[in-house]
């Protein structure tokens, strides 16, 4: 502790506790001040500016955690992978303002219909991807569903424009007894999910079970 050696004292202030050659922590009482600091830094790391939803890199790390737990609890977990439909039209007609309040506006409701345990992010541009935990794909699917039609059946005003969107979705899910431990390979499946159905048309949802290869 401070370059001496000690077997036990309470720590205080600025102690600085040399583990190795090479790590030293540094024992300090945050106060009030500093606290808030350092709550405010840690939601602007951990959530996209525009629409308030997780950005993309606390997602992976999420991702990744949630996995290892459904693992071990030997629960199913399941991603909802979502994409705004035509949203290049939105912008070309109404203006990137426009387009940026629809996408505020589209988080929002997203997150009105998602449960306090799942996990909402913003993926890409128009993208948002959705963590649902102990959910198989029978019922990420129906959550789906749910969200597509509320979306569709919900005009945005901007401006006095009422504007219209619809959405695609795809759904991938590890069952309980899954081998798959790679997150990539997890949002790969809910991404060609959704690309399928951008290719029926769009505004509808598929489910990785319906694409014809093996499940993860
Ligand atoms: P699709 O139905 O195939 O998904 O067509 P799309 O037009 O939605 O998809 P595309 O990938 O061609 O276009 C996405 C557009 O989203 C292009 C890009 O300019 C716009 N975009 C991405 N991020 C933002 C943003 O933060 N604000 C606004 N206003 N537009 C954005
Ligand atoms: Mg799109
Ligand atoms: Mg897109």
């Amino acid at each position: 502790m401070n370059g001496k050696k000690i077997k036990r004292r309470a720590l205080r202030q600025n102690d600085k506790i040399h583990i190795s050659p090479t790590t030293i922590f540094k024992f300090s009482l945050a106060d009030e001040d500093e606290k808030v600091a350092i709550d405010e830094l840690y939601e602007l790391g951990v959530h996209d500016p525009l629409t308030g939803a997780y950005n993309k890199r606390y997602l992976i790390e999420r991702l990744k955690e949630e996995m290892s737990h459904s693992k071990r609890f030997e629960v199913p977990l399941s991603l909802v992978m979502i994409d705004i439909d035509h949203f290049k039209k939105i912008n070309d007609t109404h203006g990137h303002l426009a387009g940026d309040y629809v996408l505020i506006k589209t988080a929002e409701l997203l997150k009105s219909m998602c449960r306090k345990e799942d996990v909402l992010a913003r993926y890409g541009g128009e993208e948002f991807l959705m963590i649902l935990r102990n959910t198989d794909e029978e019922g990420a699917a129906l959550q789906a569903e749910r969200i597509r039609k509320e979306i569709a059946s919900t005009s945005i005003v901007s401006e006095g424009n009422e504007i219209n969107i619809t959405i695609s979705l795809g759904v991938a899910c590890i069952q309980a007894d899954s081998e798959c431990e790679d997150y990539k390979k997890f949002i790969k499946e809910a991404d060609q999910s959704l690309y399928q159905s951008k290719k029926q048309g769009r505004n509808c949802t598929t489910k990785a079970s319906e694409l014809d290869h093996k499940p993860i």
